[in-house]
């Protein structure tokens, strides 16, 4: 069954005009663009997204962080697109990621308290739809 999963190119990969690249890879990989569009997220949008990570050190660096410039959020479409996006992204961490991966190709540490590492794919097919509603109401 064809899926759908919420990708975000997070401030950092903005900033670093990574864009193009990793849209282009998830294109590349055969995925279809459902939705795209780039905004600035909202406090309330953030605290939804990462209602799971809240209480943990890393939280409050990681909402200045998204709320550091433009975000771009899109849908791609696809079979298994969920865990195919997330093996095209890599692990959390930039500076340990495979090579070839997003995060392994592009990123890496830059000594600061979040991982920037450029992309967010969700996790399972809830996460999925519950994402989609946050970024896509
Ligand atoms: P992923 O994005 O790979 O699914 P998580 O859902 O565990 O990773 O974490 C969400 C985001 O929080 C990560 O992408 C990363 O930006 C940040 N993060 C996660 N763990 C840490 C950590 N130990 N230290 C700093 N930042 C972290
Ligand atoms: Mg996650």
């Amino acid at each position: 069954m064809t899926e759908r999963t919420l990708i975000l190119v997070k401030p950092d990969g903005v900033e670093r005009g990574l864009t193009g690249e990793i849209l282009r890879r998830a294109e590349t990989k055969g995925y279809r663009i459902a939705e795209l569009k780039q905004l600035r997220a909202s406090t309330e949008q953030l605290a939804a997204h990462y209602a799971e990570h809240e209480g943990k050190p890393f939280y409050q660096p990681l909402v200045d962080f998204m709320l550091s410039g433009p975000v771009v959020a899109a849908i791609l479409e696809g079979d298994r697109v969920i865990e195919g996006f997330r093996s095209l992204a890599g692990t959390t961490e930039p500076t340990t990621a495979a090579p070839g991966t997003i995060r392994g190709d592009l990123g890496r540490d830059w000594g600061e308290k979040v991982q920037k590492n450029l992309v967010h794919g969700s996790d399972s097919v809830e996460s999925a739809e519950r994402e989609i509603g946050i970024w896509f109401g």
